[in-house]
């Protein structure tokens, strides 16, 4: 198992309310205990900061996170 080395700031993977149901459960279990370098919210946070993450970003929208992004320049 490799952890995101985000996870101690991360929201999504901190607040129970928010990552409580199957689909965040699975998508914990993909990301932040797996393959976190193509987690979206881990994309803004190397590109800006943890900062410029919106609460509600999952770690599946890189679409969106690359957006966001490229706003942001
Ligand atoms: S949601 Fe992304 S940034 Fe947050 S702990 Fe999981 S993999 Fe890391």
């Amino acid at each position: 198992m490799t952890e995101c080395t985000r996870h101690t700031q991360c929201e999504f993977f901190n607040n129970q309310n928010f990552n409580s149901d199957m689909a965040s459960i699975r998508m914990k279990e993909t990301y932040c205990t797996g393959d976190f370098k193509s987690c979206a919210r881990f994309m803004i946070n190397t590109h800006i900061s943890n900062i410029g993450i919106p609460f509600d970003l999952l770690p599946n929208q890189r679409t969106r996170a690359a957006q966001l992004i490229s706003n942001l320049k």
